[in-house]
């Protein structure tokens, strides 16, 4: 057994699907409604175990994986601030030559912007940080609607 901790964020933000490797008309039927630029508000659990006690013992001097307010400072500095508000668009999707003079937050990423891709970058936002504070990542859920969600998980 091991013993975890959750932390859970929501933010709103936009985004379209697109992949940049096809042409509009393959991206408006690969995607349908998606291809629109349209919003979501995430709902994002971030779960912990403790680097220090694998065995999913509790720290003997506070009997804390790590502190609740510690956990969310850091996910809400490197993931919601650099989320809340912004657009989320494909590295290299035609639109954004369009709206660079606006001053307008705007992420790019590899791939399509979709659940699972974001989840993916998460992880690897979050990974190394967590680590430093002696958690270990262990699960990621993204929700990108009340009913549709992304998961990855330490296996
Ligand atoms: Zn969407």
């Amino acid at each position: 057994m091991k013993k975890t901790i959750c932390g859970e964020f929501k933010w709103d933000c936009a985004h379209r699907l697109y992949n940049v490797e096809k042409t509009k008309e393959e991206n408006k039927k690969i995607f349908g409604k998606c291809y629109n630029i349209h919003g979501h508000t995430y709902h994002f659990f971030v779960t912990v175990s403790s680097l220090h006690f694998p065995d999913g013992s509790d720290r003997v001097d506070d009997g804390m994986i790590i502190n609740f307010t510690e956990l969310k400072d850091i996910v809400n500095k490197i993931i919601v601030d650099t989320q809340d508000h912004y657009l989320n668009l494909s590295f290299g999707d035609p639109i954004l030559k369009q709206l660079l003079n606006w001053d307008l937050k705007i992420n790019t990423m590899d791939g399509e912007t979709t659940c699972e891709n974001q989840v993916g970058l998460f992880w690897g936002m979050l990974e190394e940080p967590l680590k430093q504070i002696g958690c270990q990542l262990e699960k990621l859920k993204l929700y990108e609607t009340e009913t549709s969600f992304a998961t990855l998980k330490n296996d």
